[in-house]
């Protein structure tokens, strides 16, 4: 194991959008950082859907104040990578790219021993953690979902044109392939665990997914759940009895969740409450980890809907604000 030896005042644990925005707030008062990515620049972006678009329009979600231009009022996917890497060779930010930090030490000196998956040791003063949701996606655990046919990340229509798709969920990704893969030709069903689809469901597309169920081009069943996923059929459970589906995909949107073992690792303590909030103070983001930080959608534990790159891009100026404080 490699020891870097000199000192960073802030380590930043994720290369996604507020990670990059606590490099950039850092870099603004002159501590020095490192941000290590355990994939590529903005990696989470990277595996969102090809096509999809944000439902925020482009200046709400700038950062470092370079201007965010966009063909339309809400920009796409590939023009928020472009949007990115212009960010990151404005303000030569200090990232490494494919290093996953595996663990985080408080020492007794009161700085803290960072390893990564390359074998390296960092020392900080302070360390922000902020490593998003979308990683590990929750699981339906019903049998059959090991099966290769069973995706958790959707990423372009072509594969399932002409194939028997059952899409499970009723939020904004789970409509947004729906509607797509149905539109390229698959022949689609939708699964929803309430009974209606979900109300965040972006404005312009909502009215969209109600006729194509209201005219039956994409059955629905609501408050229904899966019960097994074999080779060509599901077995769904719905209020009228159980209903076998010929299937060849299951696109199971289900959400995705923070790595919490990663956060207990560093000393974090998960909240008792119904979403297991990291423990941090809101007006800080400091946790229980004295000088160890939460920044962006990691801090809204299993609500993933609580913080966005709109809302939580100020998290980079407040925690960076206080740590300036203490570290100059
Ligand atoms: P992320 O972008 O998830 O970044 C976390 C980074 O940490 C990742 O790059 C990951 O690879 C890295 N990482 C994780 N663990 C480690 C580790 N151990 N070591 C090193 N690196 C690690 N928000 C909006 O404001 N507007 C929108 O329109 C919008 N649309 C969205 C559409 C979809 C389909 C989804 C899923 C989310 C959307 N969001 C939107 C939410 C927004 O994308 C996220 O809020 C944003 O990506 C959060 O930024 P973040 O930096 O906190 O986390």
């Amino acid at each position: 194991m490699s020891s870097e030896k000199e000192k960073i005042d802030v380590l930043i644990v994720g290369g996604g959008p507020i990670g990059i925005a606590c490099g950039i707030a850092a870099k603004k008062v002159g501590l020095s950082h490192l941000i290590l990515e355990k994939g590529c620049l903005v990696n989470s972006i990277y595996n969102y859907p090809a096509n999809m678009t944000f439902f925020s329009t482009s200046e709400r979600l700038e950062i470092g104040k370079v201007p965010f231009i966009s063909h339309r009022d809400k920009p796409t996917r590939s023009e928020a990578l472009e949007y990115f890497r212009r960010v990151q060779n404005s303000w030569e930010l200090n990232i490494h790219f494919y290093e996953q930090v595996t663990g985080i030490e408080k020492t007794s000196g009161g700085f803290f021993q960072v390893s990564s998956s390359k074998n390296k040791t960092y020392i900080a003063n302070k360390v922000i953690i902020a490593t998003g949701f979308y990683d590990l996606p929750n699981k339906m655990n019903v049998p059959g979902e090991d099966l290769p046919k069973v995706h958790h990340y959707y990423d372009e229509p072509h594969p399932f044109i002409g194939q028997k798709v059952l899409v499970v969920g009723a939020a904004n990704s789970a409509i947004d392939a729906a509607l797509e893969t149905w539109r390229k030709g698959a022949e689609v069903s939708l699964l929803v665990r309430g009974s209606e689809i979900s109300s965040r469901v972006k404005y312009w597309i909502k009215p969209d997914i109600d006729n194509r169920i209201a005219e039956g081009s994409i059955p629905a069943y609501f408050e229904s759940e899966l019960v097994e996923i074999r080779e060509h059929e599901v077995d769904l459970k719905t209020p009228e009895g159980m209903v076998t589906l010929e299937n060849d995909f299951v696109i199971a949107m289900t959400g995705y969740r923070p790595d919490f073992s990663f956060l207990e690792k560093a000393g974090i303590r998960l909240g008792d409450d119904e979403y297991q909030t990291p423990v941090h103070n809101p007006e800080t983001y400091e946790t229980n980890v004295e000088g160890l930080f939460l920044a962006g959608v990691v801090c809204g534990g299993l609500k993933t809907s609580t913080w966005f790159i709109e809302n939580s891009r100020e998290h980079a100026d407040i925690i960076i604000g206080q740590i300036a404080e203490e570290v100059k």
